[in-house]
Parts: C-alpha cells; sequence; structure tokens
C-alpha cells in the first residue's frame, strides 16, 4: 500500500513536471494549463490517494459511477469534471455532482441541463464538444455547426459556455493528432470573436495521456489525462 502512495505521487509530479516543462517551452505560463485527474473506473481510495498526493481537479465518466464514488468522498474539497457522455436522462444528476460538464454537443440536451439547473438554482458550466473528424462513432457537435449551438445555449439562463473539449481520433502518433488540438483552437478563437453575449471561449479541454503536451502546446488549458496518473484501466 506504502509502495502504491508513494508510486501514485510519483508519476502525479512527473505529470506536472511536464507539464510545466511543455508550458514553458512554448512560452505559456504553466498555471494556465489545469491536469484534471481522469478517475473512472478507479475506486474511491485510489482516487483518495490521488487527493491526498495534490489532485484539485477529477473527471469521470459515468453518472451511475460518480454517484456511488462520491458518497465516499464528499468530505474532500476538489472540483468534479464530466467528460463522458451524457444521456439527457442523467442530467438532473450531472447538474448536481460537477462544476464543469465538458461535452454538451446538442440543445436536446442543453435545454435539459438548463431546466435542471434552474431547479437548483445553479449557472452549470459547460463546454461545447466538438467531432473534428467527423467519426460517427463518436460524440459532439460538427464544427460548422458549433457557433450556431453556442448562439442557441447561450440564451440559456442557467448555462454557462466556457470554451471547447476534443476527444480526437485515435492515433499512437501525437504529431498525428496535433492538428486536431489546432483546428480546436482556431474555432475557439473564430467563436471568440464572434464575441456571442454570456460565453465565454477561454477553455480548451484536450490533450490525454499519449498527446498532453502536443495538446498544451496547441494551447489546451484542461488536459484529461488518466492512465499516466492511476495506470493502466481493466
Ligand atoms: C478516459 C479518458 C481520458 C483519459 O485517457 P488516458 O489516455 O487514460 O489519459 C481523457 N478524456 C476522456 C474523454 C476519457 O474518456
Amino acid at each position: 500500500m506504502i509502495e502504491n502512495d508513494r508510486g501514485l505521487k510519483q508519476k502525479l509530479e512527473n505529470i506536472m513536471d511536464r507539464i510545466k516543462t511543455a508550458a514553458l517551452s512554448c512560452g505559456r505560463k504553466p498555471e494556465s494549463v489545469r491536469l484534471l485527474a481522469v478517475s473512472k473506473t478507479m475506486p474511491a481510495d485510489k482516487v483518495k490517494e490521488a487527493i491526498d498526493a495534490g489532485v484539485t481537479t477529477l473527471g469521470e465518466n459515468y453518472i451511475q459511477e460518480a454517484r456511488e464514488k462520491f458518497n465516499s468522498l464528499s468530505s474532500y474539497n476538489v472540483s468534479w469534471h464530466f467528460i463522458g457522455h451524457l444521456q439527457t436522462n442523467k442530467a438532473k444528476y450531472a447538474v448536481r455532482l460537477f462544476d464543469l460538464i465538458h461535452t454538451v454537443d446538442s440543445l436536446k440536451l442543453a435545454l435539459e441541463l438548463n431546466k435542471q439547473s434552474k431547479k437548483i438554482n445553479k449557472i452549470q458550466q459547460i463546454l461545447i464538444q466538438i467531432n473534428i473528424g467527423r467519426e460517427s462513432s463518436k460524440s459532439g457537435i460538427y464544427e460548422q455547426n458549433a457557433l450556431k449551438l453556442t448562439k442557441e445555449i447561450s440564451g440559456l439562463e442557467n448555462l454557462a459556455v466556457k470554451g471547447l473539449m476534443i476527444m480526437p481520433p485515435f492515433f499512437d502518433d501525437p504529431e498525428k493528432v496535433r492538428p486536431y488540438f489546432s483546428t480546436l483552437r482556431n474555432m475557439r478563437d473564430h467563436i471568440k470573436e464572434e464575441a456571442v453575449k454570456n460565453v465565454s471561449m477561454e477553455e480548451l479541454s484536450m490533450g490525454m495521456t499519449g498527446d498532453f503536451e502536443a495538446a498544451i502546446e496547441e494551447g489546451a488549458t484542461l488536459v484529461r489525462i488518466g492512465t499516466a496518473i492511476f495506470g493502466k484501466r481493466n
């Protein structure tokens, strides 16, 4: 167990170092990149280890799993983000559990999140998930529809758009993923220029264990890292 603790802490320190190095290498402030530790499938005690080691922001993919896990983690002052595919009928749980929902990709989902947020008197922060690769198996709205959706959501009182998220196609080579990251950044800048009321376009959620350094070089503000911190998932 002690060996385990040390393992996680060391992995985390290593990742924090790599984030810092990647940021500095392209003239960015290390604080401008937030680490989201992705704890899906990891049991609560493993998550506690991560929090004790210094993790402050965690990402979960499944509502049911998060609800169960959070029962034993409610005393910890950390920020929880939802990064999985969200079904409309789970929106009511999502707004209660998560500070930032990264995966809004339809007006239907946004309307439901708005309704559920209103019920609990919350302004729910969200990102819009983009499907740049146009992969039919992936969630996310296609590029050309993103501005329209952003404008529609901007009229919803209980939602606050904070930026964009992407889950690119899988490649072993981060250089193959890089164009997706730069496209997302360009989209972000383009939407930002439109200065849509009530919309802030500061966040870019992109980069995972295999490619987060390239993502940081392309402007990521939130990197979502699971395996490099918690080890392989089953
Ligand atoms: C699982 C997951 C991650 C983390 O992936 P790793 O390769 O383990 O770092 C990041 N983002 C999303 C959306 C995920 O589902």
